[in-house]
């Protein structure tokens, strides 16, 4: 990269909310003002220039979002502060009222969030052909916040977008309207971004995308509601293409419709295992179909049911993990009574609970028969409980097994801890005293639950596959 940055703008601060794919979005831009020599620093910090990437999935999302943009114009009062992501999408006058200086970047392209950078740095940007959106999307940050002191989660697990975008309107849902119908990257693209976070040391690679199930390599014939009836390319077949074309030690999907698990996606799943990594994210939102029908989710409760069924026969050992939101508009006692025991029955590996919440511009907001405030509450203590006890089990289940586990960070006790292939939390002492092990993959022998957290376990490092000290030799374009 040769273009430099202007002389006033030598460190970006960085906000990021919301999901994984915002999260490879922003890392994409970050990426960039690295290679402008800026320094990433915070998102409270002070800094030449301020980037906030907002969400909108909840309205809680949606005020800490409008936070993010009056903290960061608090600590950089005359940074120019550009604003993305999914609530500017859905309320740009919002984010104009908090800060009328603001630039607000729309969300469907995020090309114009690169554009928009380039021009505030003055860099080089092609004026014909496609801006630099191949950039390396890798993440694994927390929800909030990107900073350079993040560094061992980013060394490990890399985010890749595959897709973006949604047409399914299931009527809670905003992420229509903030992001638009589904489009998916080519298959170059997305093995050029696998190539480039291997070769910046990357062990696994998260493939993501907002509706990653509709994959179709940027092209396809679309039937029934929506169904592609033919394509370019399926999910199955980019992730045989990035099996054989890389040299990715481990890989796994980040969230995926379960009617999207289709017996191409296992077989391909099963037959790549143990690069393909034993853990599944199938959202289900409601165990009762009556609720399923009117979030218009496209399954019930058997349909799901049955698909993790087919996903345990096929990969034995799997972890399914599930969300559920609970309080949709005509979830009554009874409702809730045959969700909750739907859910229990499922035997999942990890639950992610959401409270629904009315998103103006969403056919849910005209349902009636809302559930009160205090209802859903208690029905969320009552799920996060089950989802403990759930992560518990799962932990517990472990011991006496072998996992291998990559290790991405250190904690105060000096222990180190990652996930084992199946998303299992695992902590380790270091073999010998003051060893380094971010970024080693470890074979552990899991002996017990750890006493500091029932859903973590511990275990005895048997050996170690430290990080390649070079970067491995791949190429980084297609
Ligand atoms: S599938 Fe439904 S919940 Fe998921 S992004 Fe699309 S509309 Fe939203």
């Amino acid at each position: 990269m040769t273009a430099t940055p202007p002389a006033a703008v030598r460190t970006a601060a960085i906000t990021n909310l919301g999901c994984k794919v915002n999260q490879a979005e922003m890392e994409a831009a970050a990426r960039r003002l690295r290679e402008l020599g800026i320094a990433i620093v915070d998102g409270d910090r002070p800094a030449d220039l301020v980037l906030v990437n907002t969400c909108t999935v909840t309205a809680e999302a949606d005020a800490k979002s409008r936070h993010a943009v009056r903290r960061a114009r608090r600590a950089s009062p005359d940074a120019p502060v550009v604003v993305t992501g999914c609530s500017v999408q859905v309320d740009r006058a919002a984010f104009a009222s908090v800060d009328p200086g603001a630039r607000l970047v729309d969300n469907r392209s995020k090309d114009a969030l690169l554009a928009e950078l380039d021009g505030l740095l003055g860099a080089a940007v092609p004026a014909t052909g496609p801006l630099p959106r191949a950039l390396p999307t890798l993440s694994g940050v927390e929800i909030e916040g990107i900073a350079d002191g993040r560094a061992s989660v980013e060394r490990t697990r890399a985010f890749v977008k595959v897709q973006d975008g949604c047409s399914f309107f299931c009527t809670y849902c905003i992420i229509p309207a903030a992001r638009g119908p589904e489009r998916s990257l080519g298959p170059e693209v997305v093995l050029a971004d696998v190539r480039r976070a291997l070769a910046a040391g990357h062990r696994e690679i998260v493939l993501t995308g907002i509706n990653i199930g509709t994959y179709d390599g940027g092209w396809s014939e679309r039937g029934f509601r929506g169904a592609h009836t033919r394509s370019a390319l399926t999910l199955a077949g980019l992730v045989r293409r990035i099996l054989d074309e890389t040299p990715v030690e481990r890989i796994r999907i980040s969230s995926i419709e379960p009617q999207h698990v289709d017996d191409e996606l296992l077989r391909v799943w099963a037959d790549a295992a143990p690069r393909t990594l034993p853990h599944l994210h199938l959202p289900l939102q409601s165990g009762d179909d009556g609720v399923l029908r009117r979030m218009g989710r496209r399954y019930l409760s058997a349909d799901y049911r049955r698909t993790v069924e087919r996903v345990r026969e096929a990969l034995p050992g799997v972890a399914v993990h599930a969300d559920a939101i609970v309080g949709f508009p005509t979830e009554d006692d009874a409702a809730w009574a045959r969700s909750y025991a739907f859910i229990r029955s499922l035997d999942l590996a990890g639950l992610h609970v959401f409270r629904y919440s009315p998103r103006p511009g969403t056919a849910a907001v005209r349902i009636a028969g809302q559930v009160d405030e205090p209802t859903k509450k208690r029905r969320a203590r009552e799920l996060l409980a089950l989802a403990a006890e759930a992560r518990e089990r799962w932990a517990g289940g472990r011991v006496r097994s072998a996992a291998r586990v990559l290790l991405e960070d250190r904690l105060d006790d000096g222990r180190w801890v990652g996930h084992a292939e199946d998303h299992t939390l695992v902590a380790v002492l270091a073999p010998s005293a003051g060893a380094d092990l971010d970024n080693a993959i470890a074979t552990v022998a899991i002996e017990g639950v750890d006493p500091a957290r029932a859903d973590r376990v511990v275990g005895r490092v048997l050996d170690v596959s430290p990080p390649s000290a070079a970067p491995p030799e791949v190429p980084v374009d297609a």
